[in-house]
């Protein structure tokens, strides 16, 4: 198997390598595995950055927006001088110049109800980097739908959170939060503030998880919910139950909300 990594991935990847319980096969998974990531960032940033970095051999990038200047202070995929530039190229120079060899696929359209399913038909498992309900709901019910895993990562104000939702295997984000708040009564992220540390901790630890579920290294945040208060620098843990009156991954008749 290590005969499908030349001398300068094996030099990249030394420190990766030489871990207990890592080693050339669980590199090669990362190499082989097919990765979507929603957004490009607070949250897409860092996690991004870490994958790329890690080995991940193909990425798809979902991002609609451009570059601006309120975006900085979190946003690390992105610069000054490319304010005004779609995000999505912006990430993927950003990307290109860590990793030259990444295999990126970038589509420069939102998320939504009549492209989840086929957009993540692809991929092994997708991460969802979005700053707002609906599309983590979407992204929620479409891993359902799709029977894809999906690791879930949100942030508010000092503190985030994170679970990995794997159909079949553990719960999911509506088994705790059957519905999205009702509009207008949550302020979004504009209007409530995110120091740029919060999803730095949580994207990164986004990007660990999807190591995890690749590499089987570990145990994930199956049925376990991290929560992370940046401010007295605490994380806490919520177990998670399946709830089989869940509406899209309980045991009544399937209520398909993607499509
Ligand atoms: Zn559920």
């Amino acid at each position: 198997m290590a005969a499908s990594f030349s001398e300068e991935q094996l030099e990249r990847y030394a420190r990766n390598l030489v871990l207990p319980g890592w080693g050339v096969e669980a590199q090669q998974n990362l190499q082989d595995a097919r990765v979507l990531v929603i957004g490009t960032g607070g949250l897409g940033s860092p996690c991004l950055f870490q994958l790329a970095a890690v080995g991940i051999g193909h990425l798809t990038l979902v991002e609609v927006d451009a570059v601006e200047l309120s975006n900085l202070n979190r946003q690390l995929l992105h610069s000054a001088e490319r304010l005004g530039q779609p995000k999505i190229r912006s990430a993927a120079q950003t990307l290109r110049a860590l990793r030259p060899d990444l295999d990126l696929t970038l589509i420069e359209a939102r998320f939504a109800k009549d492209n989840a399913l086929d957009l993540i038909a692809n991929c092994d498992l997708f991460v969802d980097a979005s700053d707002n309900y609906d599309t983590r709901f979407l992204a929620n019910d479409s891993a359902v739908e799709g029977k894809k895993r999906l690791v879930h990562g949100s942030v508010f104000r000092y503190e985030g959170q994170i679970m990995d939702i794997v159909p079949g295997k553990g719960p999911c984000l509506r088994c705790l939060y059957p519905e999205p708040p009702a509009p207008g009564t949550m302020p979004s992220g504009a209007e409530a503030g995110v120091p740029g540390f919060v999803p730095g901790v949580i994207g990164t630890l986004q990007a660990a998880e999807v190591v995890k579920l690749i590499t089987g290294l570990g145990e994930p945040l199956v049925g376990r919910m991290i929560v992370f208060d940046s401010l007295y620098t605490w994380f806490d843990e919520l177990k998670v139950e399946r709830n089989p009156e869940c509406k899209v991954c309980g045991d009544g008749p399937r209520i398909t909300t993607v499509g």
